[in-house]
């Protein structure tokens, strides 16, 4: 599945091996192929106020994944993405085309604020128009990259099955296999 907070929060990405970590958030490039993707363009690039900001919901987001995968979220985080959530009013518009009518939601401004509820409000959909057991992080501890997962058994555990779930069956096999070298 394809959405704002997932990309969002997997701008944290981590090497396979645990060798090394970029964080595509501080990369301008990145950022602004993110804002168009979505939709979501703004005036000018982030000011150090606003980067920090944005880090900061990327841990919020993340942290709320762990607890979830242990049961549920923390009050003080709901609350913590509420506040996110707050930081752009929305209005409602009556819109017409072709395909008939239809309800828009206005913000009132598009800037950083604007943003950063987007992706909030991506990922409160998530928790409330999907299935949020099926949000999970790669079981490999050096990834921990996040994904929604869409198999009929929900049992998938790792990102992808040809980096992360190889590099810990080889690791289980060389544990196992130990003594015998
Ligand atoms: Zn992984």
């Amino acid at each position: 599945m394809d959405t704002i907070c997932l990309d969002f929060i997997n701008s944290e990405f981590r090497d396979f091996r645990g060798r090394w970590v970029r964080d595509d958030l501080q990369q301008p490039g990145w950022l602004e192929q993110f804002l168009v993707k979505w939709g979501l363009q703004v005036d000018g690039p982030p000011d150090a106020a606003t980067q920090t900001t944005l880090v900061a919901l990327r841990t919020l987001l993340r942290s709320m994944i762990e607890a979830l995968v242990e049961g549920q979220i923390a009050d003080h985080d709901q609350a913590a993405l509420n506040a996110v959530l707050l930081k752009m009013p929305l209005n409602r518009r009556l819109m017409k085309d072709t395909e008939g009518y239809r309800l828009e939601m206005v913000p009132l401004k598009k800037d950083w604020d604007w943003v950063q509820a987007e992706v909030a409000a991506s990922f409160a959909h998530l928790l409330a128009d999907q299935d949020p057991r099926r949000l999970k992080m790669c079981a490999n501890t050096n990834c921990r990259w996040v994904f929604y997962d869409e198999s009929k058994s929900r049992t998938r555990l790792y990102c992808t099955p040809d980096k992360c779930a190889n590099l810990l069956k080889a690791r289980r096999f060389r544990a196992r296999h130990k003594n015998n070298f």
